[in-house]
């Protein structure tokens, strides 16, 4: 379907249908008028320019006329009346034979009257009307006859009338013979058959006209219906779509209009791949709103914490600290005097023990929240971050519980950077420490540092347990975790958060899932901004 394949091929085929028909339509008009005015000619030329032998043959029978009148032969003013009425009626049969003559030399263009021997110098014609000529002469010759003047008897003019009417009635008896050899071509007849003719072609011309509109009317219906389908259709379909899109609707798709590839394919492929970066891209600034909308509640949250903490924290310190020395005095005392074999001394020895552990927990917890709450900024100087590393590494390898792990760090070459040293230990400290409680007897932890031009990144990698989708997004928020009751405090990553901020830099959590490991990634900027002075 070459010609239809596109709109434009499509508008083109149409058109040049349209200009087809338009012009056959045309020709038909033409052609009909044509027909119609050479009829019209040729019903003219039947009328009035064709050889009509019955009017030359009628005038030669009026040459008798003159005679015919009853005339007082004494008289000769008569007899000249009767010379010159006579002389006219010949001079007229002789134009008419004339006119006969010529009308049938100038008749070429009647087929009928040809194959009768008119058109053009027929032999016949010529040798006939010669011998009319001749006769037509001889008549008039007769005339100089009728001159009475010398004859004064009235008989023997009367007989001499008598006479010449006798020999003028033989002289038009002879014309009409010779004239008989001439075809007989009758004028009426063939007007009759010429418009029969004209009536039956009319019908003809009027057959294919009616086809033609016919042809017409059901060309239109066609181009109104693949108009419709081809090119109305889908443009609504185009415009509707764009308007259930522009109006929300951001998963609709166009369905394939039409099964060529036309330009409305593409126009609706490229409006669905339009509406597809649409929706990504609304997605993604989505994804942002809600990341920035919980940062939001993040900070305010802290904030809010930062307030109460400030406080409660500070109130809870002291109580703390005074009931873990009095239970420290109280062991003190009460070993002293005890009896180490009394049945409750153990008991009361681990229970003392343990109000003391407890509330160096929760004097722990206070001191992060304190942390937490310190809002102020603090200061950042040119620190080597491997010895920062390599410090909080020497601190954790020789704690008991984490002797099964293996801990990689294996950067020795100094890396200057602008930190505060002892949050950046924290940072360290947390992430490293998260990482070895993820993993089992076994694990393995690596800290890497990598370095660019500009910035700076920390990796802590583990192979532990990993962490769920949903989880990641919620890690940064305090208090959340999914250790035990009194294992973690779900704070450790919201201050490392806070102080990486602070650095302007950022961090990325990310795990393949559960019980595929986890890895932090921290970017910080090597230098600094410049602080506004306020
Ligand atoms: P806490 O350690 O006191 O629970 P954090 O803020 O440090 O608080 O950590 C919050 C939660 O993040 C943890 O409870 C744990 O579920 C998850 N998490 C942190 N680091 C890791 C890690 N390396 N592997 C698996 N989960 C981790």
């Amino acid at each position: 379907m070459f010609f239809l394949r596109t709109i434009r091929r499509r508008l083109v085929t149409g058109f040049t249908f349209a200009f087809v028909l338009l012009l056959g339509m045309t020709a038909a008009a033409i052609w009909g008028l044509e027909r119609h005015q050479a009829a019209v000619e040729r019903l003219d030329y039947l009328v009035h320019r064709s050889p009509d032998k019955a009017r030359l043959e009628a005038a030669v029978t009026r040459i008798l006329r003159p005679f015919a009148a009853k005339i007082d032969l004494n008289k000769d003013a008569a007899v000249r009346l009767l010379q010159y009425d006579y002389l006219k009626k010949i001079n007229a049969a002789q134009a008419e034979a004339n006119e006969f003559y010529t009308r049938s030399l100038d008749a070429p263009r009647d087929p009928e009257l040809q194959t009768l021997g008119y058109g053009g110098p027929h032999p016949l014609l010529t040798v006939t009307m010669n011998a009319v000529r001749r006769e037509l002469s001889d008549l008039a010759a007769l005339s100089t006859k009728l001159n009475f003047s010398d004859v004064t008897d009235f008989q023997t003019r009367q007989n001499a009338r008598d006479a010449i009417e006798l020999q003028v009635g033989k002289g038009i008896a002879a014309i009409n013979s010779t004239l008989s050899r001439l075809p007989e071509h009758d004028q009426l007849a063939n007007v009759e058959s010429s418009l029969r003719a004209e009536q039956k072609e009319s019908t003809r011309v009027m057959k294919n006209v009616r086809l033609l509109i016919l042809v017409a009317l059901i060309s239109y219906a066609i181009a109104l219906f693949f108009g419709f389908r081809w090119i109305s259709n889908p443009l609504r379909a185009v415009a509707s779509g764009a308007s259930r899109i522009a109006n929300g609707d951001t998963d609709y798709r166009l369905p394939p209009v039409f099964r060529w590839k036309d330009e409305f394919y593409d126009l609706t492929h490229n409006f669905n791949r339009m509406a597809d970066r649409f929706q990504e891209s609304e997605d993604q600034l989505n994804a942002k709103v809600e990341e920035r909308s919980r940062q939001l509640v993040r900070s305010e949250r802290l904030a809010g914490i930062g307030f109460l903490a400030a406080g409660v924290a500070h109130e809870i310190n002291n109580p703390l600290q005074a009931m873990s020395m009095a239970a420290e005095s109280v062991q003190f005392r009460l070993m002293d005097h005890l009896d180490p074999d009394h049945p409750d001394a153990a008991e009361i020895r681990e229970r003392l023990e343990m109000i003391q552990r407890e509330s160096k927990r929760c004097g722990q917890i206070t001191r992060r929240l304190l942390d937490f709450a310190r809002n102020e900024r603090q200061e950042k100087q040119k620190e080597d971050l491997t010895r920062v590393v390599g410090e909080v590494l020497a601190m954790i390898r020789p704690m008991s519980r984490y002797q099964d792990r293996t801990i990689v760090f294996e950067r020795a070459a100094p890396l200057i950077i602008e930190i505060n040293a002892s949050q950046m230990k924290q940072v360290v400290l947390n992430l490293v420490s998260n990482a070895l409680q993820a993993t089992n007897a076994g694990g393995r932890v690596e800290i890497r540092l990598e370095e660019h031009t500009d910035w700076v990144v920390v990796v802590v990698e583990d192979d532990g347990q990993g962490m769920k989708q949903e989880n990641i997004v919620h890690l940064f928020e305090p208090f959340y975790t999914t250790k035990e009751t009194g294992e973690g405090t779900g704070l450790g990553l919201s201050i490392t958060h806070r102080i990486i901020e602070d650095h302007h830099g950022t961090i990325d959590p990310r795990s393949e899932g559960p019980g595929r490991g986890s890895s932090f990634t921290i970017r910080l900027p090597r230098r600094q901004p410049q602080q506004k002075a306020a």
